[in-house]
């Protein structure tokens, strides 16, 4: 029997999605029918954003999965009801996305360039920075993004740890976990990446107490979520100085709101949460890929355990 599939993406990525979904389902043989509208009782899957036309699952009863198209699930998990299976999107295009973005602010870092742009002013200090051998950077979270930025910032020579609630064993990283971990991973970090979800377990990750064990004057770059952080303690630590400068591109509110503290700090940096974002045309496959295995009564890729809310 055909399955019927609800687009419930942001409408203007409709007819981008169209095409590439259809293309996929031909290619693995899958029988479906994709669009925007079907009568709620005869949906079998949803591609789901949040910031899509649905918020309300019950009327769906014949449900077999919803297929998140974001990476971050915490505004999906409440929405979606347990039994249902949920997969979240772990895709090559957004790893890759997120590696690069990820990679040039650690350069910026690693490499003084505010303060060798700054030299352009006037004042010359020719010091070279260190060779990236010489650096440490710790990742916070080693799931399918933190992992691709350790690989990549172990690739440029970088001395990197990683911190995950599960051990791992990635070549080139020292991997630290558990609440135990923390401390070590934290220990000799000068530049320290967040890419944890937010999940209740999660929440102000940094705080003043784990702000307090980097080495002085380390650097944050948080492209996870805000609530990993505490504000109030990451703005003190900043403006003593115990942290040297923070690159933030989520937050607890977004848009980050007129008026924060953040938007005119010296020593902040505030991207738009742009740091990376799903890729159609990759993010088509996997999503084709998960409904061809349900359809097939294979186990579903990436799905989200949701007593641990990721
Ligand atoms: P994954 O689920 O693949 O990885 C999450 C990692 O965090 C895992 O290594 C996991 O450990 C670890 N973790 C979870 N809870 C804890 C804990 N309590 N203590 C220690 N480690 C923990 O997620 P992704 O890598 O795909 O994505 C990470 C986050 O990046 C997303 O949740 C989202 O919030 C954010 N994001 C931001 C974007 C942006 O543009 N700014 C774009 C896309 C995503 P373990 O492996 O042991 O389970």
């Amino acid at each position: 029997m055909t399955a019927n599939v609800l687009f419930a993406g942001r409408p203007e990525s409709w007819p981008i999605y169209a095409p590439l979904l259809k293309a996929e389902f031909a290619r693995l043989g899958v029988d479906a029918s994709v669009h925007t509208e079907f009568a709620p009782a005869k949906v079998d899957y949803i591609v789901y954003a949040p910031s899509g036309p649905i918020s309300d699952f019950s009327p769906f009863t014949r449900l077999k999965a919803v297929l998140s198209m974001w990476a971050g699930v915490e505004k999906i998990v409440p929405a979606v009801p347990a039994a249902i299976p949920l997969t979240r999107m772990v895709d090559s295009g957004l790893e890759q996305g997120m590696t690069e973005w990820v990679a040039g602010h650690t350069l910026r870092y690693h490499l003084g360039m505010d303060a060798h742009i700054l030299g352009q002013n006037g004042h010359w200090d020719p010091k070279a920075p260190p060779l990236a051998k010489d650096r440490c950077v710790t990742v916070l979270g080693l799931g399918a993004l933190g992992t691709a930025a350790a690989k990549t910032l172990a690739a440029l020579g970088f001395q990197v740890a990683g911190w995950s609630r599960t051990r791992k064993h990635i070549d080139g990283v020292i991997c630290h976990s558990g609440g135990d971990g923390l401390k070590s991973a934290l220990a000799q970090a000068e530049i320290v990446i967040l890419l944890l979800p937010d999940t209740p377990a999660t929440e102000n990750t940094l705080n003043a107490e784990t702000l307090a064990m980097l080495p002085r004057g380390a650097r944050i770059i948080n492209p996870g979520r805000g609530p990993l952080i505490d504000d109030d303690a990451l703005l003190s630590a900043l403006n003593s100085g115990q942290i040297g400068h923070a690159t933030l591109d989520v937050f607890r509110i977004e848009p980050l709101p007129p008026g924060h503290p953040y938007w005119t700090h010296p020593n902040v940096t505030v991207t738009p949460h742009i740091a990376s974002e799903t890729r159609e045309s990759t993010a088509a496959q996997v999503i084709a890929e998960n409904i061809r295995r349900s359809e097939a009564g294979e186990p579903l890729l990436h799905l989200v355990d949701r007593s641990l809310g990721y």
